[in-house]
């Protein structure tokens, strides 16, 4: 065995993302004296095992969210990387700790399929839709890093219940994320369902986020700039502190409604550990009525005392809209903000993150006097990133082989990320109608989202 190297985490690109892999420069794997497919342990605060890859750059590993926590790191931090063996499964049993009892027969199949050929170990957590369902790894046969093949016997634990998967049977394998996978041929509607195959898993505002860059589709040089405003900041205060200059304190994200600038701001606060407060713009001034400065000094120190923090103000426009003469409380309250602003000395990691429709009615005293340090454009998608946005709203889908998923990228021109997700939970609920009534002349019908169904959302 070949000697651990030591590599820097970078995020995987989304098409990666809940497949356990680990792409690694050629340099790397001839050091490590790994071929693709093989597996490697990764040493963070804790192990986890993942199956190389090639395409990644010299000195560091590109690893997706799951991967990441399952090692307990964070993107920048560093890692050591060694070969490792990896036996074929006996059995492996898993449990869904966040699932309610699921009493369906398939659960334990389609558990089996998401996991095959995947090198895993007790303790690790691997992803199973794009819902945030996650399934522990809690005991294995051998105890070794081992591979689910067709002929593990795979039990699935949901509340009190433990279902067995059938053994070398296995026709339905599927990878995710490639445009036109092929479908799942016995996963159950039921299992989907509850599992929430096709849905979005809920955005809660609560001081922790889950959502991950490997979320966002498209944005990447946007993403880039934010994270450069934001990551250090909150990671090493102590650079700037060093450097004799004031780290930044807000970024000003603008654009049109639907096009990601939420998603950003909870997937850097995730990615950074970082707590997430949301101040929304017109609740504030509509529902706190009277109240709103007092909310605002509020929500500005529950942040702070949480930090490192991010506090989002949403539709930041319709509390500084531009200033009126005649609305008193409406000067009052842009006041306040501007004073919370100022008052942030940049030392209490806390970054404020801004978000507009309509940068251009926004009180001018806000942009001024290095309030927010960099406005950013967040656009309408072109193609390619309309493309990436489909990849992410359809990863945990069972695609027929007829989704042509780049030509839908084409011909869906002006969607935002909002609009391709509708679109995508439309074609999914198209696909649900049609297995149910379907399913009662063939039980074995299989559950898959076709071109028909794409094309039904489209026409809605
Ligand atoms: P905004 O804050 O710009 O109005 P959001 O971030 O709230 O938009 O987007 C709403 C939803 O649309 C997101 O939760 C996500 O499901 C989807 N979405 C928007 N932009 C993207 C994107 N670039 N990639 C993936 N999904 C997106």
């Amino acid at each position: 065995m070949t000697r651990g190297v030591d590599l820097a985490v970078q995020g995987a690109e989304k098409r990666d993302a809940g497949r356990g892999i680990a792409r690694l420069s050629n340099a790397t794997m001839q050091t490590l004296g790994v071929l693709s497919g093989d597996t490697i342990v990764i040493e963070g605060e804790r192990e986890t095992v993942a199956k190389v890859w090639p395409g990644g750059e010299d000195g560091a590993v590109k690893v997706d969210a799951g991967t990441r926590q399952n090692a307990s790191v964070k993107i920048g931090d560093t890692v050591t990387v060694r070969e490792e063996d990896v036996d074929d499964a006996d059995s492996v049993m898993v449990s869904l700790p966040n699932t309610p009892e699921v009493t369906n027969a398939d659960l334990a199949d389609y558990v089996k399929r998401r996991l095959l050929q995947r090198p895993i170990q007790i303790g690790d957590s691997v992803s199973l839709s794009d819902t945030g369902v996650e399934a522990r790894v809690e005991s294995t046969s051998p105890e070794t890093v081992v591979r689910v093949v067709d002929e593990t016997r795979v039990t699935v634990q949901t509340g009190s219940r433990k279902l067995k998967s059938s053994q070398g049977s296995s026709g339905g394998q599927r990878r995710r994320g490639s445009g036109s996978s092929s479908g799942s041929p016995s996963s159950s509607s039921d299992v989907e369902e509850q599992l929430g195959g096709a849905t979005s898993r809920p955005t809660a505002d609560g001081p922790k986020t889950d959502v991950t860059y490997e979320d966002i589709g498209g944005l990447d040089e946007e993403l880039e700039l934010i994270r450069e405003m934001v990551e250090l900041p909150l990671s090493e205060p102590d650079l700037f502190r060093r450097l004799g200059v004031d780290p930044p304190r807000g970024v000003l994200l603008h654009g049109p409604p639907g096009t990601g600038k939420t998603l950003i701001a909870k997937a850097v606060a995730n990615e950074v550990s970082a707590n997430f407060f949301t101040i929304s713009g017109p609740e504030v001034v509509s529902k706190y009525k009277g109240d709103s400065e007092e909310k605002i000094r509020e929500k500005f120190a529950e942040a702070r005392q949480n930090s490192p923090a991010i506090l989002f103000i949403d539709e930041i426009d319709s509390i500084a809209g531009e200033r009126d003469d005649d609305a008193d409380m409406e000067n009052r309250v842009v006041a306040q903000l501007l004073t919370e602003l100022d008052g942030m000395s940049g030392r209490e990691e806390v970054i404020v993150i801004g978000a507009t429709n309509r940068v251009d009615s926004i009180d001018p005293a806000l942009r001024r006097g290095g309030r927010f340090d960099r406005e950013i454009e967040i656009g309408v998608p072109n193609e390619e990133g309309r493309r990436e946005i489909l990849d992410v709203h359809t990863l945990g889908m069972p695609l027929d082989d007829d989704v042509d998923l780049d030509r839908l990228a084409e011909r869906t021109h002006g969607f935002v990320g909002a609009d391709i997700r509708t679109l995508s939970t439309e074609a999914a609920m198209s696909a649900l109608r049609r297995y149910r009534h379907e399913r009662d002349e063939d039980p074995d019908t299989p559950l898959t989202v076709t071109r028909a169904d794409f094309e039904a959302a489209m026409a809605a």
